[in-house]
């Protein structure tokens, strides 16, 4: 992956910061994405040929501003995202928006700040981050699963309009994975998932990083449209 730049969003921790490393140790430069400065400049100083912007994908202006800066980019990973969960009779249309316009019309947003570009390249990798639950539904997550399935809806599409530009798109669905997501979930549930897992295990944000890096690389030339299951089993 050298003489390619990565951006990731949502890199300031978790599954982002994960697949920013990935990333840089396959020799890419990374670029790490999110709206906290101060753990974004400390996570870039640990990794090798990595930078930082400052990103707020709910604010089209902080996306405009935010890939200028970054400049050309080859592989986009939109991984960031945000839940409010509530069951959908008393979901606010506050908690349903916000949960939108961050973890689908941020992604949506962000790729067409890098289609122009790739399409000059005749080369390019966008990997969208969605879940288990995009694929699934899940009671109490109506935004967020709408807006993972949208992602799942967005990729498919997207790899139909960019094929002949040589312009990959992918979806990973992890299931649960460790990070601060999934730190607030109760005992009992966690449990209750894991007995649902063939694998015995959660799952860990290097998992899906290794799913990112594949999708990223020349290996995975041929894959388009696709949607790979990052869940220990859990869903098939
Ligand atoms: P996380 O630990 O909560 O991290 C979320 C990241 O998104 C942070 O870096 C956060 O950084 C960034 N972010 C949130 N709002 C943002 C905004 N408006 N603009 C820019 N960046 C924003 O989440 P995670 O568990 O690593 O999840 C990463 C991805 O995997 C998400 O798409 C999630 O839906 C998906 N996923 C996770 C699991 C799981 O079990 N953990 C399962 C399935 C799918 P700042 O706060 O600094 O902005």
């Amino acid at each position: 992956m050298t003489n390619r730049t990565a951006l990731v969003t949502g890199a300031s921790r978790g599954i982002g910061l994960a697949c920013a490393r990935a990333l840089a140790e396959a020799g890419a430069k990374v670029i790490l994405a999110a709206r906290d400065a101060t753990k974004l400049e400390q996570a870039a100083r640990e990794i090798d040929r990595a930078a930082w912007v400052e990103l707020d994908l709910s604010s089209q202006d902080s996306i405009k501003r935010a890939f200028s800066q970054a400049g050309k980019i080859d592989i986009l990973v939109n991984n960031a995202a945000i839940t409010k969960d509530g069951l959908a009779l008393r979901m606010k249309k506050d908690d349903w928006d916000a949960v939108l316009a961050t973890n689908l019309t941020g992604a949506f947003l962000a790729i067409q700040q890098v289609l122009q570009g790739m399409m000059k390249e005749r080369w390019g990798r966008i990997i969208n981050i969605s879940s288990v639950v995009g694929e699934a539904g899940n009671p109490g997550q109506a935004n967020y699963v709408a807006s993972k399935a949208g992602l799942i809806g967005l990729t498919k599409s997207l790899a139909q309009e960019m094929g002949s530009r040589n312009i990959t798109v992918n979806a990973i669905a992890p299931g649960f994975i460790e990070t601060d997501m999934t730190a607030g979930l109760g005992e009992e549930l966690k449990a209750s998932m894991l007995a649902h897992i063939p694998l015995k295990r959660f799952g860990r944000a290097e998992d899906v990083a290794a799913a990112v890096r594949f999708l990223a690389s020349d290996d995975a030339a041929y894959i388009t449209g696709h949607v790979l299951d990052v869940n220990g089993g859990m869903y098939m």
